[in-house]
Order: C-alpha cells, then sequence, then structure tokens
C-alpha cells in the first residue's frame, strides 16, 4: 500500500543551470508540521498549484502541468519557477506511489512575510477510487459564476486563468451542488456561457463535434482536455474550442467533466433533466487517460 509522501524543495533561481536539484529537495514527515505559522499560502491561499495523475508510478502529462504552473506564477507574479527541478520533483514523488492510481500535488507559495524566497513543497498519495463514479457519471447542476465571459480579460487581477491555491469558492459551489441533490457543478457566466466545474474542464459533443469553452475566458486551461482533444483528433473526429450556453450544454448530444486524477466522467443530467450519455466512449477515454502519456 503506497503511502502518502511529502518533499519540502527549496526554489532554484530559474537561470540556475545545475542538472540534479536532488540536494534541494528534504523528505518531511507528512504528519509532522512542516510549514510557518506565516505562510501566505494558508493565511490568504496566495500561491499556486498542480495536481498530476500518476497510474503505476507514471505522472501523466508532466511537461503540461509544469508549464501551466509557470503560467500560473506569472500570473501570480511569483518567481518563475525552474522547471528542471519541478519535473525532478514530480519524478521523485511520483516514484513513491508504483502501484494503482496516484496524484502528485505541486504547490508555490507566496512564502513568509520577508521570507527568503517562496515555499515549495510536492507531495504524493494514493488516489481515491474513481471507478465507480467513471461508470455512472456525475448530475450537475449550473451556477452563476458571477462575472460576465469578459471579466478574465478586463480584470486580470481576478487571477481567473491561474490555478491558485484560493479553491474555497471553488469548494464552496461543490457544497451548493450537493444540496441541491446534484454531484457536480458547471459554472456559468452572467451573460449566460459556460466555464468549467470546479474542478475539472467541460467537454460537450454536438453532433460529430467535441467542443469545449475557450480558455480565454478565463478558466483553466486543462490538460485532460488537451489530452482528450488530441485522442479523439488522433481518431479523425472533430474537436474545438467555442463559446458555448447553458442551452448549448442542455441539448448536447453528450458531455463530460474531465481532469488529472478523476479523468473522464459523463454529465447524466443537467438542472435537474437528463442528458444523453455515450458510454462505450466514455469507457474508451478513461482506458486512454490510464495509459502512459
Ligand atoms: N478547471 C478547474 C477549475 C480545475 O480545478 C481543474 C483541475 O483541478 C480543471 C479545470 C482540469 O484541469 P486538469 O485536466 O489539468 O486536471
Amino acid at each position: 500500500m503506497a503511502q502518502r509522501f511529502a518533499l519540502m524543495i527549496v526554489p532554484a533561481d530559474v537561470s540556475d543551470p545545475r542538472e540534479d536539484y536532488s540536494g534541494t529537495f528534504t523528505e518531511v514527515d507528512v504528519q509532522a508540521p512542516a510549514l510557518s505559522v506565516g505562510e501566505f499560502s494558508s493565511q490568504r491561499g496566495d500561491g499556486v498549484f498542480e495536481s498530476i495523475g500518476v497510474v503505476d508510478g507514471h505522472p501523466n502529462e508532466v511537461e503540461a502541468h509544469v508549464q501551466r504552473l509557470a503560467h500560473s506564477a506569472q500570473l501570480c507574479d511569483l518567481p518563475e519557477p525552474n522547471l528542471v527541478q519541478w519535473r525532478q520533483a514530480v519524478a521523485v514523488a511520483a516514484a513513491r506511489i508504483p502501484d494503482g492510481e496516484g496524484v502528485v500535488k505541486l504547490i508555490l507559495s507566496r512564502g513568509v512575510e520577508h521570507g527568503p524566497a517562496p515555499t515549495a513543497w510536492a507531495m504524493a498519495s494514493p488516489a481515491p477510487d474513481h471507478s465507480a463514479v467513471r461508470r455512472t457519471g456525475v448530475r450537475v447542476v449550473t451556477l452563476d459564476r458571477g462575472y460576465d465571459l469578459g471579466a478574465a480579460e478586463r480584470a486580470p487581477w481576478l487571477l481567473l486563468g491561474a490555478k491558485t491555491l484560493s479553491y474555497a469558492v471553488n469548494m464552496a459551489a461543490l457544497r451548493e451542488a450537493h444540496r441541491r441533490g446534484a454531484d457536480d457543478a458547471v459554472f456559468v457566466t452572467r451573460d449566460g456561457f459556460v466555464l468549467e466545474a470546479p474542478t475539472a474542464s467541460l467537454i460537450i459533443r454536438r453532433g460529430d463535434e467535441f467542443l469545449t469553452p475557450a480558455p480565454s475566458g478565463g478558466i483553466l486551461h486543462g490538460t485532460t482536455q488537451l489530452s482528450v482533444f488530441e485522442h479523439l483528433e488522433s481518431r479523425g473526429l472533430r474537436t474545438g474550442y467555442a463559446t458555448l450556453t447553458s442551452s448549448d450544454l442542455a441539448t448536447a448530444d453528450a458531455a463530460w467533466l474531465v481532469s488529472s486524477v478523476r479523468l473522464a466522467v459523463a454529465i447524466t443530467a443537467v438542472d435537474g433533466a437528463p442528458l444523453a450519455s455515450d458510454p462505450a466512449l466514455t469507457d474508451e477515454l478513461n482506458a486512454f487517460l490510464l495509459s502512459p502519456r
């Protein structure tokens, strides 16, 4: 049985030419305190993170994840991460989950007040068993995100395209979905466009085309959505980014929420109305997503 594992990282400068950063990693006891009470990650949620799916010790889509970490850091004016160091940290952490499904989480925080540098760490743990939800799918409700589609461009300080540690709103949306008798939520802009789920990207099938909301609308560019599109394209299917309304979701021929650890789950109902699903394609997508990428 794989154990939880944590590694504190002394973040290296982006211009550091080293090839081996093992000297900057310190394994810490996951049960023991490791962060200062002055940490801005815990005080303000001021930092960025990534969650990487691991299958039998292999971390999937590492490059897309570390590149998105760098993009989130840039949006938050954090020092540019040294990606050679982060790739090595991912490899060290993933090796600690040699069997079954797991997750490696990377965290880059603003650090402590007057501290010398940002704080960085990586964690590895076995993933929850998502096999049932991959079969049954999820019922979603649409929830107002409170801003319009132009907000991301108009107000970059909202950090809408960054994967920041401030997930309190995302978790509140999931609780609201549960209160409404659903399993998950899809955020909708004030002007009626669907965005993403609190922890997953949305893909719909309309006819023979697979569509996802464009990341320019202030959503995360999902690494799983990118992988799924590559897979669909390799089968000769059409994919694209689009501005999709709530009614595009409600009238889709099928729809999925996709993310790095839960992988692909079919949406079976939207706001209480059943939605068609395609179990064979869902199985195919998950078999692909569980293979080394
Ligand atoms: N959108 C949000 C808000 C997320 O939190 C996540 C993943 O956690 C995703 C989309 C999907 O991203 P990925 O496929 O890279 O896991």
